[in-house]
């Protein structure tokens, strides 16, 4: 049942109609200051006739699943539980790009509003593919596959857009491929994503003409986002290497920034601070004196290492390691702070600082005329 009561209440501003439409695209690793090196796509049109935001932080670890789950529940990682693209689960195991939803422990916005009576469509997002507790998508497009072009998601946005009210989408979410493979094969710097930049902001102005065409600006409301920055790494740090030195056993979970390492045999846990604390570049924690935002109680390791930029975590060699890198801590690592733009219905033209990735859910809530649950880190940003 939809919450129709709350709204003349707490939204003045919003009403809830079945008309209003969000869709959010999530450009990945596209860094806050990428955008600057088009002048005439669609960043530069919404930069013109609608809002931008310097930056938005990234969730730590600043990683495509993580990211994307965050942007999807208002929450960061330890509560949600995806810690990282692939990750170990003292209970259930090995994770790894795993399309099953049930592995994330706080509901999707998807499931909120199929819940209201509200139909929402995903076309690629972490998370989306299966149903979460039985709570299904009405439209999702699956399986993941990074051969399907910007222009087919597109052509099926403006599907959805020409729907009947009854059977049109409110929300719709999709993943595009952004700058994140270039950049990791070459390397971070403007020039190198430049290309590729140019023909994500292409894109974004097609969809931006399309909506426009149809006269569907006063019903919908555009999200640009991304998952993630981007910067160079120069040096690999093989975490395995320094274990199997003095022959401690473990199961490791790394990503580039954070390392979670589950001993076979807890007694060596001093021992393998000590090994560990010989590297310099690394920070050792113990479990218990690893920080809340770090700590998921099936999925922290019994240590945790983290690093910073031009540091990686690693624990096999590689003959062609990757130049550019993502996952740090934005608070360390600017260069990690992604995208904020919006455009369309309830956005009004106009600039805002740092935006949080937590609060991209708690915003399609808002806009969609929806209380903010108390339990979401972030809050729905003011973007009239
Ligand atoms: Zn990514």
């Amino acid at each position: 049942m939809r919450t129709f009561f709350f709204l003349v209440l707490l939204l003045p501003t919003l009403v809830l109609s079945e008309d209003n439409l969000v869709i959010v695209i999530s450009m990945d690793g596209l860094r806050h200051d990428y955008p600057e090196i088009s002048t005439s796509g669609g960043f530069e049109f919404i930069k013109k006739n609608g809002l931008e935001a310097d930056s938005l932080i990234p969730v730590y670890q600043s990683t495509t699943y993580p990211a994307h789950v965050s942007m999807a529940t208002g929450v960061h990682p330890n509560k949600h539980g995806i810690l990282h693209n692939s990750f170990f689960d003292k209970e259930r195991g090995h994770y790894s790009y795993s399309p099953e939803s049930d592995w994330i422990d706080v509901r999707p916005v998807w499931t909120i509003l199929e819940e209201e009576g509200i139909k929402t469509a995903t076309y690629f997002w972490v998370g989306s593919e299966t149903d979460w507790n039985g709570i299904q998508i009405t439209y999702s497009k699956f399986p993941f596959s990074s051969r399907v072009s910007e222009t087919t998601k597109i052509n099926q946005i403006i599907e959805w857009l020409e729907l009947p009210n009854e059977e049109r989408p409110q929300l719709i979410m999709t993943w595009w491929h952004g700058v994140d493979s270039v950049a990791h094969k070459l390397g971070s710097s403007k020039e190198i994503v430049k290309k590729q930049l140019l023909k994500q902001d292409k894109h974004l102005l097609d969809l931006i003409k399309e909506i426009e065409d149809r006269s569907l600006w006063d019903e919908v409301t555009l999200i640009v986002v991304s998952d993630h920055g981007m910067t160079d790494i120069s040096n690999l740090i093989n975490v395995k290497e320094i274990l199997d030195a003095h022959s401690i056993e473990a199961i490791l979970s790394l990503g580039p920034s954070i390392g979670h390492i589950f001993l076979k045999n807890l007694e060596e846990t001093e021992l393998a601070i000590n090994v560990l604390e010989k590297n310099k570049l690394l920070k050792v924690l113990k479990k218990t004196k690893v920080p809340d935002y770090l700590n998921h109680p099936k999925r922290t390791g019994d240590i945790v290492i983290t690093t910073k930029s031009p540091n990686m975590l690693v624990k096999k060699v590689y003959s062609h390691p990757p130049l550019g890198m993502h996952g740090y801590d934005p608070a360390i690592n600017e260069e990690m702070k992604g995208i904020f733009f919006a455009y369309g219905r309830g956005v009004k033209k106009k600039k805002l600082k740092q935006v949080d990735q937590v609060d991209i859910t708690p915003t399609i809530l808002n806009l969609l005329g929806l209380e903010v649950p108390d339990y979401m880190d972030g809050e729905a940003l003011l973007l009239d």
